[in-house]
């Protein structure tokens, strides 16, 4: 996604996208962040990680420009965020670290506009390379892909340390609101003694007010030989994860009941349960959804089977008809 040019290293993807599509905020799943209100969601191609269960892995694996059918300059994408009447702009379905100097620069017009910017992430970046991108993010979904080495190693070709520190380098150097993703998958990380380590280094190191989403896995790219995730083991872990005291020891900020419906229609391929905290935007703003129209004149140009972004754990479809 980087070559040569000139003598100077560039992103070769920058301003060309592989689709957009405007979602719910709940989708990504950020459900403490402006709930209720539109995000327009926009990829490139590529990815930093490889994971073997990717729901996105058709960009995420591409390394030709044929997944990148929509050019579209920063400002272009503000005023289509303005445009469909979102609230935010969510730089997803592959990774914003992917992209970054492009994310960075439609972040800045985003921000002169009064548009939220929001990262959708495996959080696998460089120390210098994630101050630059999360100086100008407002919110992020972080994966918490596993609680063990081995699993980051195996089946994403990655480190388990390097997501750790950005998850601890957003609680203690930012004011970004973030909410994490774990993908259950069954038989790889979904054991409770697993479960139970990752929501204790939660409650120890991020504190109980943040939100752990725990998603459903259904078999995709290189492991399809898998079964779905079972609603029980998402229930089980929530359990887990409450005993722990992500739940007990703030009160919860319930959904309304809108979001939870929009949720729970996006949400097509499988079920999620989360581990729900405090707003940072305070009460009003958690009750105060706005009913979610979605603006019809925009197309999602967006086809694939994840809903989020930094693909994998995103149960659901992102096609634009799945959620009506
Ligand atoms: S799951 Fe996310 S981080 Fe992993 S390869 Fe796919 S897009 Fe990249």
């Amino acid at each position: 996604m980087r070559g040569r040019q000139n003598d100077r290293i560039v992103l070769t993807t920058y301003g060309r996208s592989s689709g957009f599509c405007v979602d719910p905020i709940e989708k990504k799943p950020l459900n403490h962040y402006l709930p209720g209100t539109p995000v327009l969601s926009f990829g490139t191609a590529g990815c930093n990680l490889t994971c073997r269960f990717c729901q996105n892995w058709d960009i995420s694996k591409a390394r030709q420009f044929d997944r990148l059918q929509d050019a579209a300059s920063p400002e272009d994408i503000v005023e289509a965020a303005i445009a469909t009447g979102s609230r935010s702009i969510a730089y997803t379905y592959n990774d914003p670290v992917i992209f970054l100097e492009y994310a960075v620069d439609v972040a800045r017009v985003a921000r002169r506009r009064g548009i939220k910017n929001v990262a959708v992430t495996a959080g696998y970046i460089d120390p210098a390379a994630r101050e630059e991108l999360y100086t100008f993010m407002d919110a992020a979904n972080v994966d918490l892909k596993a609680f063990t080495e081995a699993f980051y190693n195996r089946l994403c070709t990655g480190h388990l340390g390097a997501v750790l520190e950005t998850l601890e380098y957003l609680k203690n150097k930012t004011k970004v609101w973030f909410e994490i993703t774990t993908l259950l998958i069954p038989g790889h990380n979904d054991s409770p003694e697993e479960v139970k380590k990752l929501s204790e280094w939660v409650m120890t190191r991020l504190g109980p007010d943040v939100p752990l989403h725990f998603t459903a896995f259904h078999p995709d790219y290189k492991m399809l030989d898998l079964p779905r995730t079972p609603a029980f083991t998402l229930t089980t872990a929530r359990d887990i994860a409450r005993k722990v005291g992500l739940l007990s020891s703030t009160p919860a900020m319930s959904m309304t009941s809108e979001a939870k419906a929009r949720t729970a229609r996006a949400a097509v391929s499988g079920s999620s349960a989360e581990i729900g905290m405090t707003s940072p935007l305070g009460g009003s703003q958690g009750t105060a959804a706005a009913v979610f129209a979605p603006p019809q004149s925009l197309a999602c140009s967006r086809r694939t089977r994840a809903t989020g972004g930094s693909g994998a754990s995103r149960s659901g479809s992102a096609d634009w008809n799945a959620l009506e």
